[in-house]
């Protein structure tokens, strides 16, 4: 089983989602706690969803 750490608050998670927060084209992991944080971002984008049990589904 794999993991990863949310890039905002650094928590271990084996769910995470890849957005976008800022201008530009920087897409970063975060959990579902901080997702839910920065979806009220202007710049929010969302890029699909990382999962450590199965195979990643990050879309395009
Ligand atoms: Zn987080």
């Amino acid at each position: 089983m794999k993991t990863k750490f949310c890039a905002l608050c650094q928590k271990e998670d084996r769910v995470l989602y890849r957005v976008q927060v800022k201008k530009g084209k920087v897409w970063i992991f975060v959990c579902t706690d901080c997702c839910n944080k920065v979806k009220t971002e202007p710049n929010y984008r969302y890029g699909g969803t990382w999962k450590g049990s199965t195979l990643p589904t990050m879309g395009r």
